[in-house]
């Protein structure tokens, strides 16, 4: 082996530098990944405790690395537990890989085409609107804010919830796969009072708050503008084209006709 340079008796090898670039890569790219949701602050918690062991172990503290090593033995555990909506969506996208999706029965318009459809329905006739889309875990406390509704999400119901004068129209919708769970309900704001120099009115400040918060997708459409604007993992992107709303949504969301090959995935990721 090539061995670079020695720390005490240890040699140092290229073997080790590899090891040691992969492994910081990886721990880059998840936390890159991550950044902005919740589950970043859980993984950085989770590198400080394996940092700790490592230094604790260095320094031959027995009882703390005792300790810490209780804690790193159930880290896969842990990881599984904490993790389990990312890791549930990432089963999720593989199986909405062209080769899986050929199992899938492909006929009805998916939510993503009826979301699309609606928002710029709304939009042409200015009429505002904040839906929020559920991608993993669901937002109980966000439902019971609002009016439960449990209904089949459809163009025409979300154009006449949002109808200014119905008396549904206020808030947000929160959706989940093809079910629009409630209405009316109230979402966190965001603290940021401006995006990219343009000043945020309430309705977006909902939106982008609760995707700040939650692994959701908000699309807000404006009344002031008709413009429509998506907030994903607090980042809010304005001015979308029907063709670019319709891309975002499919590739994050899963409509009825992915629940067959969905239900599959679900058995064996499902929290018991
Ligand atoms: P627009 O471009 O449509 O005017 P905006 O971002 O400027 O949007 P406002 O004009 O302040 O926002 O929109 C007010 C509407 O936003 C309210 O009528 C209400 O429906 C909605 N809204 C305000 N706060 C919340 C909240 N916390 N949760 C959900 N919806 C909210
Ligand atoms: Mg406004």
């Amino acid at each position: 082996m090539v061995e670079l340079f020695k720390i005490g008796f240890l040699p140092f090898t290229l073997v080790d530098l590899i090891d040691i670039a992969l492994v910081s890569y990886i721990i880059y790219k998840l936390y890159q990944l991550l950044r902005g949701t919740l589950a970043a602050n859980i993984f950085m918690g989770l590198i400080i405790v394996l940092l700790l062991s490592f230094v604790a172990q260095a320094a031959n503290f027995k009882t703390l690395s005792w300790m810490l090593k209780l804690v790193t033995d159930i880290w896969v555990i842990a990881f599984i537990v904490l993790f389990q909506p990312e890791l549930r969506r990432l089963l999720v996208l593989l199986g909405r890989y062209p080769f899986f999706r050929k199992f899938a029965e492909r006929s009805e318009k998916t939510s993503a085409d009826i979301i699309t459809e609606a928002a710029f329905e709304l939009a042409q006739h200015q009429h505002g609107a904040l839906m929020v889309i559920v991608k993993s875990v669901g937002l109980k406390g966000i439902v019971e804010s609002g009016e439960i509704l449990n209904a089949k999400i459809s163009v025409g119901l979300l154009r006449s919830i949002f109808f200014p004068r119905s008396p549904l129209h206020d808030g947000a919708v929160v959706i989940k796969d093809d079910i629009i769970e409630a209405a009316r309900c109230t979402l966190p704001l965001s603290n940021k009072t401006s995006y990219d120099g343009i000043s945020l009115g309430m309705r977006h400040r909902a939106g982008l708050g609760m995707s700040e918060q939650a692994d959701v997708i908000s699309v807000i459409v404006s009344e002031e503008t008709g413009g429509i604007s998506v907030a994903e993992n607090g980042i809010l992107t304005r001015g979308l084209s029907k063709e670019n709303l319709r891309n975002i949504l499919s590739s994050t969301i899963t409509g009825s006709k992915e629940k067959g090959i969905r239900n599959i995935f679900e058995l064996f990721t499902k929290q018991k």
